[in-house]
C-alpha cells in the first residue's frame, strides 16, 4: 500500500466533511441521559432545529435514525392504515419511499417523469381535483432529489393543495436541502418536513430529524398505525421534560448542538446563499467541460449536488473510480436508471470556494485521464472567474 497524503476530498452529496469545531463538539464521554441538567441540551438543541426548519408554529423531533426512519416515522404517525398517497417518482429516493409506502401497507399513488425533471405541478393539480371524496391523505415529495440533483418546487405543492382546496397533508423529504438549501416550512406550509444529519447539518449519519404541523401533529392523535420507536407521542412525552424515551447519544446531541451554532452564527439564508454561489461555480464549470446536469430546467438544478451527465460510450463508474484512486477526490456514481451515465458533485455542508476549486481541477484530471477531452484549467478558470468576479466574502476574524 502506497502512503495517501492530503486529506480525502469528500464531496459525495453526504456524507459531508464534519468540521472540526463540530468533531471537538462530539469527542467527549458519554454523558448522563437522566442527570437533572440534561434537559439544558435537550431543549435548546429542540428549539434551535426549529429555526432551520424556518417553523414557529411546528415541532421537532430528534431520533436516533437516518432519513429513511423519518420517511417512516412521518408516515406511520400520520396516517391511517391503507391510506392514499399521492407521490412523485424522480430519481432513487423517492423510488425508496414509495417503496416503503408499499411495505408498510399505504397504498402510493405514483408520477412518473423521466429522471431529471421535476415535479409534474398540472398532474398533481389534476389528481387533487378529481379526488372530491378526498381519499387522499397526503402528497408526499422530495424536494431535492439527491440521485439526479433536482430541486422541486415545493411553493408550488402548497398552492395546488390550496386552489383544489384539498385537505391532504404535505409531506416533504428535505434530506439533502434542509440546513444548505431554501427550506421554509411555516410559509411554504410544509406538515412533515424530514431529514437526517449528515448532509446540511454536517454531521455524521446517525440522527433522523424531522418537524411537524399542527395539523400534523393533531393527526398522529388518533391515527391508528401501530408504531413504537418513531412514536411522537412517547418522543413528545419524554422531550418536554428534557428527556428522551431510550438512550440518545450524547456526543451527537452536543455534536447537533454545535453544528445548529454554526448555522445560525452563519444566517440560514447566507447558508443558502453559499450553496447558490459554490453551485453556480460547479455548473460554470461543467458548461465549460462541454457537458451538461442531467436536470432538465434551470430552475431546478440543485445548489447541492450537480449530476453530470457522462458522453454517450463513456462510463460515469470509472470517472468515480478514478477520481478517488489517483487523486483521493470522492464523487458520488450514478445511482440504479443512471448508473454510470452520471457522476455527481456534492457541493453541500462544510465547504468552500477553495474547496470546490480543488475538486473541479480533480474532476477535470480525471475526465482526461478516462479520455473526455476537456481543456484542463477550463472548468477551473469558468469557476473561479465568477466566484472570484462575485465578491468572496471576508471572512470574519474572531
Ligand atoms: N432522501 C434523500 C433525498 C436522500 O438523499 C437520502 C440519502 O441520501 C435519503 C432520503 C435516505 O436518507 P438516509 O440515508 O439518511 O436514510
Amino acid at each position: 500500500m502506497s502512503v495517501i497524503h492530503g486529506q480525502n476530498f469528500l464531496m459525495v452529496p453526504g456524507p459531508t466533511n464534519v468540521p472540526d469545531r463540530v468533531q471537538r463538539a462530539m469527542h467527549r464521554n458519554s454523558t448522563d441521559h437522566r442527570a437533572p441538567d440534561f434537559p439544558e441540551i435537550t431543549h435548546s438543541v429542540l428549539k434551535d432545529l426549529k429555526k432551520i426548519f424556518c417553523t414557529e408554529t411546528g415541532r421537532a423531533f430528534v431520533f436516533s435514525a437516518t432519513g429513511t426512519g423519518m420517511w417512516e416515522s412521518g408516515l406511520t404517525n400520520c396516517l391511517n392504515p391503507g391510506d392514499t398517497i399521492l407521490t412523485v417518482r424522480l430519481g432513487q429516493f423517492s423510488l425508496l419511499w414509495i417503496d416503503m409506502m408499499e411495505r408498510l401497507g399505504f397504498n402510493p399513488i405514483v408520477l412518473d417523469v423521466e429522471w431529471g425533471e421535476g415535479l409534474p405541478v398540472d398532474k398533481i393539480k389534476a389528481h387533487l381535483m378529481a379526488d372530491r371524496a378526498h381519499k387522499i391523505k397526503s402528497l408526499c415529495v422530495v424536494q431535492n432529489e439527491t440521485t439526479v440533483g433536482v430541486y422541486t418546487d415545493i411553493p408550488a405543492m402548497r398552492r395546488v393543495l390550496d386552489e383544489t382546496r384539498h385537505p391532504a397533508l404535505l409531506m416533504v423529504d428535505g434530506v439533502s436541502s434542509i440546513a444548505s438549501l431554501p427550506f421554509k416550512m411555516d410559509a411554504w406550509g410544509v406538515d412533515v418536513s424530514i431529514t437526517g444529519s449528515q448532509k446540511g447539518f454536517m454531521l455524521p449519519a446517525g440522527l433522523g430529524l424531522l418537524a411537524a404541523s399542527q395539523k400534523a401533529l393533531k393527526m398522529s392523535e388518533t391515527s391508528t398505525y401501530p408504531r413504537c420507536f418513531f412514536s411522537w407521542r412517547d418522543m413528545i412525552v419524554n422531550n418536554d421534560v428534557g428527556y428522551f424515551p431510550y438512550t440518545p447519544s450524547t456526543p451527537f446531541l452536543h455534536g447537533l448542538r454545535e453544528a445548529l451554532d454554526m448555522l445560525l452564527e452563519e444566517g440560514i439564508e447566507n447558508v443558502w446563499e453559499r450553496h447558490h454561489r459554490l453551485a453556480t461555480a460547479t455548473r460554470l464549470a461543467v458548461k465549460a467541460w462541454g457537458l451538461k446536469p442531467i436536470a432538465k430546467k434551470e430552475s431546478e438544478q440543485s445548489d447541492a449536488i450537480t449530476a453530470v451527465l457522462v458522453p454517450a460510450g463513456f462510463d460515469g463508474q470509472e470517472i468515480v473510480a478514478t477520481a478517488y484512486q489517483k487523486y483521493n477526490l470522492s464523487l458520488g456514481g450514478g445511482l440504479m436508471k443512471v448508473k454510470g451515465k452520471v457522476f455527481r458533485i456534492g457541493h453541500i455542508g462544510d465547504i468552500n470556494e477553495l474547496t470546490l476549486l480543488g475538486t473541479l481541477a480533480g474532476v477535470e484530471m480525471t475526465l482526461r485521464d478516462v479520455g473526455i477531452p476537456v481543456k484542463l484549467g477550463s472548468g477551473v478558470a469558468a469557476a473561479s472567474e465568477y466566484l472570484q468576479s462575485t465578491g468572496v466574502p471576508l471572512r470574519g476574524l474572531n
